[in-house]
């Protein structure tokens, strides 16, 4: 079980990964699209099981001296296994009151489900809440249709009235951002499409260091390995792809540090490009 906190260095930035805990999904969700046998060929060289996936839910909390920013809020109480986040933050000596900024890479309820908290009310009364305004768009309208989603009907309905009891109340707090934009001094989000329409990643620079959080551009190791893999919940599936590629692709150029939201705990690791795509290698 994936659980705690750990913290490192982004150049003169802080930055700790922190556990809100992990949900276990059928495997065929998670890769819809791969041969059967290839998927439990390489589920099975890993040591893992081979219908379900444990993945774990890991939020970023980035202190740079003047500003304590969180990078996704986990589920809040979506699931018994996750919503962690407040102790936490507790135990990393931070009180919901000293976040100023949190950044929602997307509204999936993993994401999103710790923004409020068990009032409804903003769980970070003093932040503003960074999200595109293509997500905000996109949740919040009339015609968000998900039915390209490789789920069950009632797991898309639990993503849609999730995702739209949340945003609600983040209304007067939202600050929705239309382009890549430096958010705080180092720390940048990028359009990062396919997942959902607004899917941001979110780079931290500092001195000669990156960090680039993929957010769900990728939810799994095994999506670097096989980068044709989809994911059951990419809305568009093609576009995903793309821009796993393209984040991939920067990270490798640029030397840089990456983090998954889903990948095992603490989530952070370095992607050297192979064969076919990118091997992982977990730690700073
Ligand atoms: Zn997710």
């Amino acid at each position: 079980m994936p659980e705690g906190s750990h913290q490192f260095q982004v150049g003169s930035i802080r930055c700790t990964v922190l556990s809100d805990g992990y949900y276990s999904y059928p495997a065929a969700w998670f890769f819809p699209n791969a041969d059967p046998r290839d998927l439990s060929g390489a589920l099975a060289c890993r040591r893992l099981p081979p219908d379900d996936v444990l993945s774990p839910y890991t939020c970023l909390l980035i202190e740079t001296g003047r500003h304590v920013a969180l990078v996704d809020t986990g589920a809040g109480d979506y699931s018994a296994t996750s919503g962690a986040i407040l102790v936490r933050l507790q135990t990393a000596g931070i009180r919901p009151c000293d976040v100023d900024t949190v950044i929602l890479t997307h509204a999936h309820p993993d994401h999103i489900g710790g923004a409020l908290d068990p009032f409804g009310r903003p769980a970070f009364p003093h932040a503003r809440y960074v999200l595109s305004e293509v997500e905000w768009e996109f949740w919040t309208g009339a015609r968000t249709d998900l039915r390209a989603l490789r789920i069950p009907e009632a797991a898309r309905s639990n993503i849609h009235s999730m995702a739209r009891r949340c945003l609600g109340p983040l209304r007067h707090q939202v600050d929705a951002v239309e382009r890549e934009a430096e958010i705080i001094p180092g720390v940048w989000v990028i359009p990062a499409p396919g997942h959902t329409p607004g899917h941001l990643a979110v780079l931290i620079e500092s001195g000669c260091e990156a960090l680039l959080n993929l957010g769900d551009a990728a939810v799994h190791p095994l999506h670097l390995e096989h980068p044709a893999w989809e994911n059951g919940f990419d809305l568009a599936a093609a576009c995903a792809v793309a821009t796993r590629r393209r984040l991939l692709e920067r990270a490798t150029a640029e030397n840089m540090h990456v983090m998954a939201f889903h990948f095992p705990f603490p989530s952070i690791g370095r992607v050297r490009p192979d064969n076919v795509g990118w091997e992982w290698s977990p730690g700073w």
